[in-house]
């Protein structure tokens, strides 16, 4: 064992590369996508190092495409959701008492092989499984998964260097030890980052952990085990378990050992989660900790000083890249009546060129939607839109699923701020418009803080530093990423940490040193050199 102080590197965001015609890039990525087309698998839970797999296959096809069938994941039950909790408990001990700059060297590693010879496979993943156009998996699956792993061991080390002041004859330190029992951490369909960095966190801090991510990601996992294993992730520390969540939520939350939930995904669910941590609060050895980001109702509200290309540029962006289906999406927007014309005008034409279909062409813009259950949902809303008086259809409204979940982008307009398009989360490329009158920007903007429980993104767009300054006061607390002259999506590790506030989740902000601090749980040492021997004090005399 080593006795000096060793720093981790500098982290710096991965460049994005641009996959452009003819760029080795692109021909490495197309290659990977035809061997991944012709290569079926059939994808094992990882309990303790050991693949597992079972009697229950699950077919997995692409969104965009019925019959591109990729493989099969195996399905497990109520036996691996056990074994996985008993794997992470044995491995605990001796991960925990690892150097943690051994653990920081697995995870950098990690960040290593997917920005090189893991790059392909775990965009190639992303774009079949999960349907993203090549720019949509490059700034997720390789870029910010990459981010996440480099600054949080950045991070770490900033944690650890934390320590409290010590007066005359005595030495405090501060010790982060990670949580007493596993990690629970439950990811969402529709970022591989995310996933990927909700089960590595608790990890990098020295815990060991049960993931159990949702089904349509199912593909990408796969290879983040691989690169977690190839980078030397000893056995039990990460655990996969592809498990229906109430299966493993029913054993998980009734342990003794549970420690803490590290969830993505929406907010009924981890209200019920929650709930249910609650009711059995009397089982646990400690208060688990839980941290959950989790659905939003993302605006962009726009000033009469504001640009209409820029704005109408943003809500295309905003609303429609990766089909609308990210939590920080914008899909309520506020337009002065005096820049209206123009950002309807400029929304018609661009709207228009707009390519929907494979990912593997790569002039379309937008893909499928993930799965039948939200092509079902978000089609509804479409629907019903069509049928409610309150609205007015201004571009798109049209979908198809003869070949795979295809959705055009659709705009909306509404007279009525409260219309349900303007406060439930839909999850897809339906967006809705609402104009108001010049002179009413305030109001609206109190409008904007009121209309929903949610609290994820939102923007504002203004040339005028007033009309900025009165929207970032009124909406202080309406979005825990607020953007001025930006679309409200694709924050950056160690730019912009991500987390909302209110129905949004308990903005532990991830991709940053926050959300590691719920991972330790710091226990005080007091050393003393002069330790008194009498116990009367002098004012006794
Ligand atoms: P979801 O809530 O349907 O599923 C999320 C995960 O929870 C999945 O793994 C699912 O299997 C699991 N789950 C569902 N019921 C469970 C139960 N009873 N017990 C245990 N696990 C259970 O979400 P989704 O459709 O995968 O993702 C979309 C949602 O995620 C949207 O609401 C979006 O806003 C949100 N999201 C939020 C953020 C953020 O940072 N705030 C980021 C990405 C996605």
């Amino acid at each position: 064992m080593s006795n000096a102080f060793f720093e981790i590197p500098i982290p710096i965001n991965e460049p994005v590369k641009d996959f452009r015609d003819g760029s080795i890039e692109k021909k490495e990525l197309l290659n990977t996508i035809q061997e991944m087309k012709k290569n079926q698998v059939d994808i094992p839970m990882i309990i303790n190092g050991k693949e597992v797999k079972t009697s229950k296959k699950i077919e997995i096809r692409a969104p965009h495409n019925h019959k591109l069938k990729l493989g099969t994941f195996n399905e497990g039950d109520e036996s691996h959701v056990k074994m996985a909790i008993d794997a992470a408990l044995k491995a605990k001990k001796e991960w925990g008492s690892m150097s943690w700059q051994s653990r920081a060297s697995i995870f950098l590693k990690a960040a290593e092989l997917i920005a090189g010879p893991y790059r392909s496979k775990i965009n190639g993943s992303t774009m079949l499984g999960q349907s993203k156009n090549v720019f949509q998996a490059e700034i997720d699956a390789a870029c910010e998964f990459i981010d996440f792993l480099n600054f949080n061991a950045s991070y770490m080390e900033e944690i650890y260097k934390n320590q409290p002041e010590s007066s005359d004859g005595m030495w405090n330190r501060l010790d982060y030890r990670p949580l007493e029992g596993f990690v629970f951490a439950i990811s969402p369909f529709n970022f591989t980052s995310i996933a990927g960095n909700l089960c590595a966190s608790p990890a990098l801090m020295g815990n060991t952990v049960v993931w159990k991510p949702a089904y349509p990601q199912i593909y990408s996992a796969n290879i983040i085990m691989e690169v977690f294993k190839e980078a030397g992730l000893p056995d039990g520390v990460i655990n996969i378990i592809y498990v229906d969540g109430p299966v493993a939520g029913d054993i998980i939350f009734k342990h003794k050992e549970f420690a803490g939930l590290h969830f993505t995904g929406s907010t009924a669910v981890f209200k019920n989660l929650w709930k249910e941590i609650g009711n059995n609060v009397d089982r646990y050895k400690s208060y688990p900790r839980i941290v959950g980001e989790t659905g939003g109702k993302d605006f962009i509200i726009a000033h009469k000083s504001a640009n209409a290309k820029e704005v109408s540029t943003a809500i295309i962006r905003g609303c429609f890249e990766f089909q609308g289906q990210k939590c920080s999406a914008p899909s309520r927007i506020y337009l002065a009546k005096s820049i209206w014309g123009d950002v309807k005008k400029n929304l018609i034409q661009d709207i228009k060129d707009i390519k929907v279909g494979d990912p593997e062409d790569f002039s379309n813009f937008m893909n499928a939607v993930i799965e039948e259950k939200a092509f079902k949902k978000i089609t509804s809303y479409i629907d019903d839109a069509k049928k409610d008086s309150d609205l007015e259809l201004l571009v798109g409204g049209n979908y198809d699923d003869s070949k795979g979940y295809f959705i055009d982008p659709t705009v909306f307009i509404t007279k009525n701020p409260n219309n349900k398009l303007m406060e439930e989360e839909i999850f897809g490329p339906v967006t809705c418009i609402y104009i108001y009158e010049d002179e009413k920007y305030e109001e609206t903007l109190k409008l904007v803080d009121n209309t929903s429980p949610y609290a994820l993104t939102g923007a504002v767009f203004a040339k005028e530093q007033i009309a900025i300054d009165l929207a970032n006061r009124v909406l202080e607390y309406a979005a825990g990423n607020f953007y001025i002259n930006d679309k409200p999506t694709g924050a950056v590790v160690g730019q912009q940490p991500f987390g909302g506030g209110r129905a949004s989740g308990t903005n532990d902000k991830a991709g940053s040193y926050l959300n590691l601090l719920r991972w330790v749980s710091p226990r005080t040492i007091k050393e003393v050199y002069n330790t008194p021997k009498d116990y009367r004090y002098p004012f006794m005399d």
